[in-house]
């Protein structure tokens, strides 16, 4: 008999969000008229750079006028945004194909998306911790068993743990994957994969015929220029990988929405043909998606020109002055802090061997500031908190100021 997908049943309760949101509203119901200041939520707060939002009231004009007026666009986003992005992979040494590029509203979406690529049998390995729509894609896709809660896993996950022992860099999973899903640099801990790194990686794909989803939403972040900005700088890479990437944290489109998809035409898994994969994805962006936003389009191909990248590397640098800010603020406090020079995002170590939600907790009722319980991104987030550097720049040195105030006491 038909019904419901009950592998929705599976996803272990409580996302963290919400329990977030549940919690902080709790303790203002009881502490009324005080303020919060967050520093965990992942999303963006400074305004959009002016070329983008030039490009974007352009189009917006012309679509304001029937000589102009363009209605549907491509599936897999317009030509010349695939060509630019094209265009600025070469900057890193990488040579794709534009169609091998599929723009999207974003790329959470796509990295939930792309598992119905995959069999129901195939073998996905994740980080741990890790950005949760990787793992919660693939419960609803049946391919994870039940959720063990002693523990903090699905039993059919193969966990790659990123420790302090690890430098919070995976290693290559010890038996066979189909699927391996990996985030440089990292949300939540920071950490950015080196060309070595990434190198095990893809002769590991190769070896076991397995795909890597490399998440790159952050990668415009990275300072170091020794680190990779992109998978496809891995020789081989483009035999095994597929890239996802996104405007969101580059160029403040949280909102606006645009991000892009890469699947090679020489990636393959298991016994697929080189081809298949891009042509499946290019099948199912056609049937199940009717194109990006033409008007977000208009931005993003403004973020890739010359000004348009200056200026977004200018909101970058102002998140980046606030994680630096965070990382400083919070050592000089006594916490042991990871990431934040390369990211968006500091990974702190919990003081005491307080669990996670303890430390928030404390944060929450002696500091008034939101952070992000690092359980929540898997169990080898135990024991640390993200801090976020999204934020105006006044909340963020507010913020910093009452974590002081009560723990350099
Ligand atoms: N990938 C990672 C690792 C993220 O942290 C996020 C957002 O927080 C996304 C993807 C989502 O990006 P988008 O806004 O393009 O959907």
């Amino acid at each position: 008999m038909g019904g419901i997908n009950t592998n929705f049943n599976l996803l272990a309760a409580g996302y963290l969000f919400p329990e977030i949101a549940r919690r902080s509203k709790a303790w203002l119901s009881i502490h009324p008229g005080q303020k919060l200041i967050s520093l965990g939520i992942g999303n963006t707060t400074e305004a959009l750079p002016p070329s983008l939002v030039k490009a974007m009231k352009d189009k917006l004009d012309l679509l304001s006028n029937r000589e102009t007026y363009t209605g549907y666009g491509d599936e897999q986003g317009d030509t010349t945004l695939r060509v630019a992005l094209k265009e600025y992979y070469t900057k890193y040494g990488v040579t794709l194909d534009d169609k091998e590029f599929f723009i999207s509203d974003g790329a959470k979406s796509d990295a939930a998306n792309l598992q119905e690529l995959f069999s129901p049998d195939c073998i996905v390995a994740v980080q741990d911790p890790a950005y949760p729509v990787y793992v919660d894609s693939n419960v609803v896709g049946g391919r994870t068993g039940e959720f063990n809660l002693s523990v903090g896993r699905y039993e059919k996950l193969v966990y790659l743990e990123c420790t302090k022992e690890t430098n919070f860099i995976p290693k290559v999973p010890t038996q066979h994957v189909d699927v391996i899903y990996l985030c440089s640099p990292n949300n939540p801990t920071g950490a950015v994969m080196s060309k070595s790194d990434l190198k095990e990686f893809v002769d590991y794909a190769k070896r076991e015929k397995a795909v890597i989803i490399f998440d790159a939403a952050y990668c415009e972040y990275i300072s170091d220029e020794t680190l990779p900005h992109s998978i496809y700088e891995i020789e081989g890479a483009n035999e095994c990988a597929i890239e996802l990437n996104s405007f969101s944290k580059s160029s403040g489109f949280t909102g606006v929405r645009l991000g892009w998809t890469i699947v090679p035409f020489k990636a393959v898994i298991g016994d697929s043909n080189p081809g298949v994969l891009n042509h499946m994805w290019n099948r199912r962006q056609c049937t199940f998606f009717n194109g990006a936003s033409n008007i977000s389009q208009a931005g993003g191909l403004a973020a890739l020109s010359d000004e348009g990248h200056k200026e977004c590397m200018d909101l970058i640098n102002y998140y980046k002055g606030n994680a630096k800010l965070i990382r400083d603020g919070l050592t000089e406090c006594g916490f042991t802090c990871f990431g934040g020079d390369n990211s968006p995002y500091i990974w702190a170590e919990c003081p005491n061997s307080y669990s996670s939600w303890d430390f928030f907790d404390i944060l929450l009722d002696k500091c008034q500031v939101i952070v992000t319980p690092g359980v929540g991104f898997g169990p080898a987030g135990e024991c640390y908190v993200r801090v976020s550097s999204y934020g105006h720049r006044e909340n963020v040195i507010a913020a910093l100021a009452r974590i002081k105030e009560y723990f350099k006491k």
